[in-house]
């Protein structure tokens, strides 16, 4: 265990000749691999992640390394290709541990070794730490010496070591302590924890969390989440390691169940790993954690400096503290005793990567538990179709709370017809009914959310009368409006005129849709005089802490309207919030992108549920043009199982994911008539490559410029391979980097792969 073994088609593994290897995995020499000869004997040993002692240099001095890379082919003259000497008898480093997860992101995900590396290996960037650790007697000396003489009789010799070193000195530098002295880290919390010794740091780590002044309101579980919590553990000491899949609707106390189950880890010695989309890592979040472990949790987040970063993996791999709540990269936080993996918001598209490798964590994560033996928690009110399918097929357990605790109900939701609006001549933004409950709450000094989702908006074309969206006929994807008058698919690239009629009414009324909360924020102002508004977008958040500072004021009754993106649906309790009018549902309905359908649910869910988290009942109206679509009927009816059930029809239908697998390959250059002769090349080889090895058919839809097929001047040309089987979208994705790599035709052109995108290109 702890290493990644590479199984060719075959089934069998793959023995290979040589080993690419690196001596010192600091991030500057990542690239800086030596190839070394596999001696016969520890082939089967000899695999990726594994540390090895190999000679080095003239002297042929012995070092250790780790190998990151195993082939057939020497990139030397073979005779002058010096052999392993062997494998280093601590191979279950957590280093080894983490190469191993790269090697297998690198596989399933496409990127190169240095790319996977670099995403898995902290960044030891030149940050000097000042710190001065050290490791003190809790004892007398007589006391001490009684305690000496026990483990000279026991033979510990490492004990033995230590404590008559802490005789002479009572307080020793915990480096020389680790490394000259050579006491592993076990041996002293093993002490530490007996009374003998204890340790301490005389400067702080950057921590990023602040102490905070209050302590955690003592929760007690309600019978339903304590089962949930019991269950888990009971299966966690039975050796049970899995994945489990908590569904609970929003506010039902998934954060109280996973607070209850990681005391119970850290009382076993063991390390959680807590994932949260950076969007809901706030304040409050980082406070409930805080409260209850103080500072043996530290965050991770994308605004901490280089420094903060680096600190926080070493104390991770210090064993310094037992909790990492942070985004996708907390996933490679380094601790040495990993137990269990939390991923909240499991559904949340952030957890997919955008760079090289395009990795997800929740795949990723997965795997992490199994090299290093944790179980894993995904954690949603409104599952990823891929984990409910799962969960569903029995490969995840599925946990429920279907209900809020105690007084909090579940919002009553309106649905409202736009369309009824424009019919009774109301023009505004906001309904008549969504007027009314206004009214009512700024009269009752009660908080309104206003939410307008923008996130994935690309332009698409819409009846205002009859609700039509226009589509490509053969991807079943919205077309999005060109500056050229025409109508085109992403996906295929077909092609079409834009309408001036609407082609199921005839109506006049067609055009493509949008509208910002800039605009909201007005015409709210314009209806509701008096009431203070606050607004919450990419305009007003750019500053450091600004999203945390509108929310806070927010939160303490500073205005009575908050008007935004989907950032405002994460994160914050606003107990207050009695309303949540939901602008333009079909915004996210019709981006271009298969899975529009899935996130408008979610984001509809997660929306609703901000209305009434407290003693005050909520209401939540959805303003629609299609009040008939499954994405809102069911949000309206707060009912998962049956959308599930609805759109896994389409996905089976269209064969896309989780039916399905599919690959975006991405191709980008300066030049356009390249990128797309490049695109196209691709995908010829890979029909060639099919009839040459007889395999059976790929199904390639494009290639096509991209969506966005131009940014930063360079051109994006994408092309897509829907395919059941994942280990031959693997294998078609390890033809294409080949092909691509060496020929000619391809230079001063990137190719990137995604499996199973978040989002179309
Ligand atoms: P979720 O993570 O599912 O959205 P939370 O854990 O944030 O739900 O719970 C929502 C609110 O309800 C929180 O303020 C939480 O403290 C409270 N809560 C949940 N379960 C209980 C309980 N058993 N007793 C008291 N309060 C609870
Ligand atoms: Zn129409
Ligand atoms: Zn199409």
């Amino acid at each position: 265990m702890g290493a990644y073994e590479r199984i060719t088609q075959e089934g069998g593994m793959k023995v290979m000749k040589y080993a690419d290897i690196i001596v010192d995995i600091s991030h500057e020499d990542l690239d800086r691999t030596y190839q070394y000869l596999i001696p016969e004997e520890l082939k089967e040993r000899a695999l990726l992640g594994v540390q090895v002692l190999v000679p080095f240099g003239k002297g042929n001095r012995q070092i250790k390394g780790y190998i990151i890379g195993l082939s057939d082919l020497p990139k030397w003259k073979e005779e002058a290709i010096k052999p392993i000497t062997a494998i280093a008898e601590d191979t279950l480093m957590i280093e080894s541990q983490l190469i191993s997860l790269a090697g297998w992101m690198k596989d399933n995900f496409g990127s190169t070794m240095n790319e996977a590396l670099k995403t898995v290996l902290p960044v030891k960037k030149t940050v000097k730490q000042k710190e001065n650790r050290v490791i003190k007697a809790a004892l007398s000396g007589e006391e001490l010496q009684a305690v000496l003489e026990g483990e000279k009789k026991k033979n510990n010799k490492g004990r033995v070591r230590l404590l008559e070193e802490l005789l002479k000195n009572p307080s020793l530098d915990y480096e020389w302590v680790k490394n000259t002295l050579n006491i592993s880290l076990s041996t002293m919390k093993d002490l530490e924890k007996l009374g003998i010794i204890h340790r301490e740091a005389s400067v702080l780590y950057r921590n990023p969390v602040k102490q905070p002044s209050t302590v955690a309101k003592s929760v007690v579980l309600s019978p339903s989440q304590q089962e949930i919590a019991d269950d888990f553990l009971k299966e966690y000491h039975e050796g049970i390691r899995k994945t489990y899949l908590l569904h609970g609707v929003t506010g039902s106390g998934k954060t109280e169940v996973y607070i209850k189950i990681i005391e119970e880890m850290i009382k076993e010695g063991k390390q959680v790993i807590v994932l949260i989309p950076e969007i809901s890592l706030t304040y409050q979040t980082v406070m409930r954690f805080y409260q209850k472990f103080g500072d043996r949790v530290s965050i991770m987040n994308s605004k901490l400096s280089q420094g903060e970063k680096y600190d926080q993996y070493v104390r991770a791999k210090n064993g310094d503290i037992d909790i990492m709540i942070g985004p996708r990269s907390a996933l490679f936080t380094p601790f040495q005793d990993l137990g269990l993996i939390i991923m909240d918001e499991e559904h949340e598209g952030s957890y997919k990567s955008e760079n090289p490798p395009k990795y997800h964590a929740r795949e990723t994560a997965i795997e992490r538990a199994r090299l290093c033996g944790a179980s894993v928690i995904l954690g949603s009110a409104t599952p990823s179709l891929e984990s409910y399918k799962k969960a569903l097929e029995g490969e995840y357990t599925l946990y429920r709370l279907s209900e809020r605790e105690g007084e909090r109900k579940m919002p009553v939701i309106w649905t409202v017809d736009l369309r009824e609006e424009l019919k009774a001549r109301n023009k505004s933004i906001f309904s008549r009914k969504l007027q009314t409950l206004m009214e009512e709450r700024l009269k009752r000094k009660e908080q309104i959310m206003l939410f307008i989702n923008r996130r994935g908006y690309a332009g698409f074309v819409s009846c205002r009368s009859c609700g039509l969206v226009l589509k490509c006929p053969h991807c079943d994807i919205s077309l999005t409006s060109h500056n050229n008058g025409k109508l085109v698919c992403h996906y295929c690239g077909y092609e079409e005129e834009f309408p001036d009629k609407c082609p199921s009414c005839g109506s006049k009324y067609i055009a493509s849709f949008g509208t910002g909360t800039q605009k909201v924020e007005e015409m709210a102002k314009k209806e509701f005089p008096h009431a203070r508004i606050l607004r919450m977008d990419m305009d007003t958040t750019k500053k450091k802490g600004g999203h945390e500072e509108i929310l806070s004021a927010f939160a303490n009754g500073q205005a009575d309207i908050l008007v935004g993106t989907q950032m405002i649906v994460k994160g914050h309790d606003f107990p207050r919030v009695t309303l949540v009018g939901i602008l333009a549902a079909d915004l996210s309905l019709y981006a271009a992108d298969f899975r529009a359908s899935e996130r408008t649910f979610q984001l509809l869910t997660q929306a609703s549920g901000r209305a009434g988290r407290a003693e005050l009942s909520g209401e939540v109206v959805i303003q629609t043009y299609q009040p008939e679509h499954h994405s809102i009927v069911y949000a309206g009816k707060g009912d998962y199982e049956e959308f599930y059930k609805r759109e896994m029809l389409y996905r089976k239908l269209m064969s896309y994911p989780p039916a399905s697998h599919i690959m975006a390959v991405l191709v980008v250059s300066k030049e356009e008539e390249k990128g797309s002769k490049a695109s196209e090349l691709l995908t010829k080889a890979l029909k060639q490559w099919e009839e040459k090895e007889e395999l059976m058919e790929y199904h390639v839809i494009g290639p096509a410029p991209a969506r966005l097929s131009k940014a930063n001047d360079i051109f994006r040309f994408c092309f897509y391979i829907k395919e059941d089987d994942y280990q031959r979208l693997m294998a078609a994705k390890d033809f294409l980097d080949g092909f691509y790599r060496f020929s000619d035709e391809f230079q001063g052109i990137a190719v990137q792969f995604d499996f199973d995108p978040m989002n179309s290109y």
